[in-house]
């Protein structure tokens, strides 16, 4: 179940939102009255997706969503307005914040926002792991080339040789074939 963080001054609007999410069966990981206490909660219970009123005591909505953003990069924030404040908007264009909310709060209209940021930041998360895995593809491949390299020179064997023979030192040490390499390399 998805852990939604309601950060909102005025306890009635926070209320009503949290008991909106409830209905649609979310997890309430916290709700809280200011930015400062939005940092420390998020610390604490790593919502997947912050609810974040932009006016509030203390710390505002937006300074917060910087201060998390910082630390806490995948974590989707929805701003909460009183009305379109497009003197926020500038402000409000940060890579964490992924849209906005305006006030009166509906339930019609704060569903599929939640619905949507949460779709998105699985996807975003899902493509930054396959970017990174094909990176750490891409240079074990460089690597395996390398110690390829090194002992076909090494030991006056073919290519094909010289990979079986990593092969077989991966599988006799139980390594992978990329930690062999990196060992040849070093040699
Ligand atoms: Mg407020």
């Amino acid at each position: 179940m998805k852990k939604i963080m309601v950060v909102e001054d005025e306890s009635i609007v926070r209320l009503d939102i949290v008991e909106m999410l409830k209905a649609a069966s979310y997890d309430i990981a916290s709700a809280v009255s200011n930015g400062e206490k939005a940092i420390e909660a998020t610390e604490k219970v790593k919502p997947d997706l912050i609810i974040m009123d932009i006016k509030m005591p203390k710390l505002n909505g937006l300074k917060a969503s910087k201060i998390i953003g910082k630390k806490y990069e995948d974590i989707p924030i929805l701003i909460l307005t009183a009305y379109s404040q497009s003197e926020f908007v500038e402000e409000a264009k940060q890579p964490n914040i992924v849209g906005y909310i305006v006030k009166p709060i509906s339930e019609s209209q704060l569903l599929p926002a939640v619905e949507i940021a949460l779709a998105q930041s699985d996807k975003m998360k899902t493509l930054k792991n396959e970017i990174e895995q094909s990176y750490i593809e891409i240079e074990n491949r460089k690597i395996i080339e390398k110690a390829k390299g090194h002992l076909m020179t090494q030991l006056k064997i073919s290519e094909n040789e010289a990979y079986q023979k990593l092969r077989k030192l991966s599988m006799d040490n139980q390594v992978g074939i990329d930690i062999v390499a990196r060992k040849v390399i070093s040699q």
